[in-house]
């Protein structure tokens, strides 16, 4: 027989029709897929045999279930897995180019309908006074009441990386959050034996193993521990394929107040005797969690036109 025993390894990452599988020892393995688990990505637990060849591929025989899954809108596929098993979004934003809250609440729609646990990383605190940074945790006291956790780091001044480094371990996660916000950096940061090469390139469809492997989605192990999933990719994933009763997922304090709302099918926006706009007014929600809650309905509308038009 070709191979050997069937063991237990990860995917560190898929490369058109073959995947870079890794066993027990941290050794890895090029493995060919066969058609019927097609499906298989970076993150997947696998059921695989070791060829007892070198120049022969192993193989993949069978993929665990996965406890979570990171999706993106595919033109081809329609809506298309490139993760597999992640346990945690560390939401990286900043202050500069500016703390947008309204990106933050439209990643924590993503982590709530994916199941996946976020954490809230505000960066680059080094370029506020005292006084400022005072007023940002302020701000972001919010997401803390409602039991998410918000970490506030300088990459730049290597402040509060520790607790960072702290909160991968013993987990697989991925790093996102706008251009220029310092995930290169952080990532540079986490992995510093890794060419500068990693973060830099466009996201290219290639099928060629060892080609372009610096802009795949693969599975680095930290030195500080734990896992990280990256690539250009999967740092920015969109939510226009999500449904508008999905959005709420992400604004759990809403769920309290909705059966104060007077109509069943409440637009909590022009309906008179809003639940939402109750609490807002009586200080139990905020209004720009509200707000935020219409942008991102919004966006999803419009990309939705949109696309309904193009394709
Ligand atoms: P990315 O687009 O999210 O990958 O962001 P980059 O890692 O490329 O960082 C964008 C810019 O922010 C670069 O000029 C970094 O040097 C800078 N930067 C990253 N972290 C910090 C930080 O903690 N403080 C300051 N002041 N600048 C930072």
């Amino acid at each position: 027989n070709l191979f050997l025993t069937p063991e237990e390894g990860i995917v560190i990452s898929r490369y058109g029709k073959l995947a870079e599988v890794e066993d027990k020892q941290g050794q890895s393995y090029r493995c060919n897929i066969r058609r019927t688990l097609a499906s298989i990505v970076t993150g997947d637990r696998v059921i695989w045999r070791k060829s007892r060849d070198l120049h022969t591929n192993s193989v993949i025989e069978a993929i665990h279930p996965r406890h979570s899954e990171l999706v993106r809108p595919d033109f081809y596929d329609g809506i298309k897995t490139v993760a597999a098993n992640v346990d945690q979004i560390m939401i990286i934003s900043a202050v500069l180019p500016e703390l947008s809250l309204n990106i933050i609440d439209r990643y924590l729609v993503a982590c709530a309908v994916t199941k996946i646990e976020p954490v809230i990383v505000l960066n680059k605190i080094d370029l506020l006074d005292k006084i400022q940074q005072q007023a940002v945790f302020n701000q972001l006291a919010y997401y803390q009441s409602l039991g998410y956790r918000v970490l506030f780091i300088s990459c730049l001044k290597q402040q509060g990386l520790e607790i960072f480094k702290q909160t991968l371990q013993a987990k697989t996660s991925i790093l996102v959050g706008q251009s220029g916000v310092g995930k290169s950096s952080l990532i540079h940061q986490l992995l510093p034996h890794l060419s500068t090469q990693v973060s830099v390139g466009e996201v290219s469809d290639v099928s060629g193993l060892g080609q372009h492997t610096t802009t795949a989605t693969r599975l680095y192990h930290l030195p500080s521990g734990g896992d990280i999933i990256d690539s250009p990719g999967i740092r920015e994933f969109g939510l226009w394929h999500l449904e508008p009763q999905q959005i709420m997922q992400g604004f759990k304090e809403f769920y309290d107040y909705l059966s104060d709302c007077q109509f069943r099918d409440c637009n909590h926006l022009t309906d008179k005797n809003c639940g939402l706009q109750k609490a807002v007014a009586n200080g139990k929600i905020a209004q720009w969690r509200l707000d935020n809650y219409h942008r991102i309905l919004q966006t999803i509308r419009d990309v939705k036109v949109k696309t309904n038009k193009t394709f």
